[in-house]
């Protein structure tokens, strides 16, 4: 591979798709409904914690070659807490996307949605954490990809750029690999990347109080107070692929599983042994 490595002059456009989640290590006796849903009050809301690490990605491409990191998160107005904390660490602008008609969205619906935001933005770069601890299912950033057209790379542990390419570093699972990507690309970042650096103490006095409209009573706040905010029109999202319309996927129940100890089998160290168990796990259909 030849690997002269260049920025681009002016530098590279980062997007990082960030997720508000309720912290899943504080779960206490309260934290499911009586329905079996996510009782969100009783647990607080986070910043997704691989999407720290895909901003730091995004700040770091920024720091060595310049250009711009904007942070977008789709959810309810208080997601702009986490907004906020990506413009004290270093993000340049940051948008909510926030409609009536997103609500009920699953994976598909808002990887649509998220992908007509980010398309308005026109970047070079997309970074998603690898999952996020809430929903799990991983799906998101390859989706948002496969909507843009964009080459997906998942599982990002190292990234350098060279002119219009990305080199990344991913992990398989079973060793590293090296792809050379052609831009625009979406990474999907792991906490292996690194965490995320700390709050730049000049950007907490000039953001802290930064607000969307949705947060503000519907008034947009004027210069470095202003966190944009995106409805689905504003991004051209159709409306019958947003939300329970466009989500294909159903619930059809949710069961809370306890973990208990139980009693403990000895199973003989022979063939008989190992096959009687074999058997026995078919049948349990926890095998097979
Ligand atoms: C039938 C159904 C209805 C649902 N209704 C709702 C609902 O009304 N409200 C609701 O909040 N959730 C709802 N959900 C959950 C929602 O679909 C998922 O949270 C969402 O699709 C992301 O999936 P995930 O949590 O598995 O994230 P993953 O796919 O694991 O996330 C990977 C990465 O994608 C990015 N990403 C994911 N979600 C967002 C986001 N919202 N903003 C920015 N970046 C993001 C992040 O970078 C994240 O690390 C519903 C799910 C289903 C199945």
């Amino acid at each position: 591979m030849n690997e002269c490595k260049e920025s681009r002059s002016g530098g590279y456009n980062c997007v990082v798709c960030i997720k508000q989640v309720p912290d899943t290590k504080k779960v206490t006796g309260q934290a499911m409904k009586a329905d079996g849903t996510i009782n969100r009050a009783a647990l607080p809301a986070i910043f997704n914690p691989e999407d720290r690490n895909a901003l730091e990605a995004a700040l770091s491409v920024k720091e060595k070659h310049g250009g711009t990191v904007t942070a977008i998160a789709m959810g309810l107005p208080n997601a702009c807490e986490i907004l906020r904390e990506a413009l004290m660490c270093g993000a340049d602008k940051a948008y909510l996307v926030t409609d009536r008609k997103a609500a009920g969205s699953d994976t598909l619906a808002t990887s649509y949605i998220l992908s007509c935001a980010v398309r308005k933005l026109n970047p070079d770069l997309v970074f998603c954490g690898r999952q996020a601890i809430d929903g799990d299912t991983a799906q998101t950033g390859p989706q948002i990809a496969e909507k843009l057209g964009f080459a997906a790379i998942t599982y990002l542990e190292g990234l350098e750029m060279d002119g219009d390419y990305a080199i990344a570093t991913r992990n398989i699972g079973t060793g590293i690999e090296k792809d050379r990507v052609k831009l625009p690309a979406l990474f999907t970042v792991t906490e292996k990347f690194g965490e995320l650096r700390p709050y730049d103490v000049r950007r907490v006095m000039k953001y802290k109080k930064a607000k969307a409209p949705a947060e503000n009573g519907g008034v947009a706040l004027e210069g470095d107070r202003a966190i944009g905010q995106f409805s689905c029109d504003d991004i051209g999202a159709e409306p019958e692929r947003c939300g329970f319309a466009g989500s294909p996927t159903n619930v059809n129940k949710i069961v809370s599983v306890v973990l208990a100890g139980g009693d403990y089998k000895e199973v003989p160290a022979t063939d008989e042994g190992i096959a009687h168990l074999v058997s026995e796990l078919i049948a349990d259909h926890t095998i097979g």
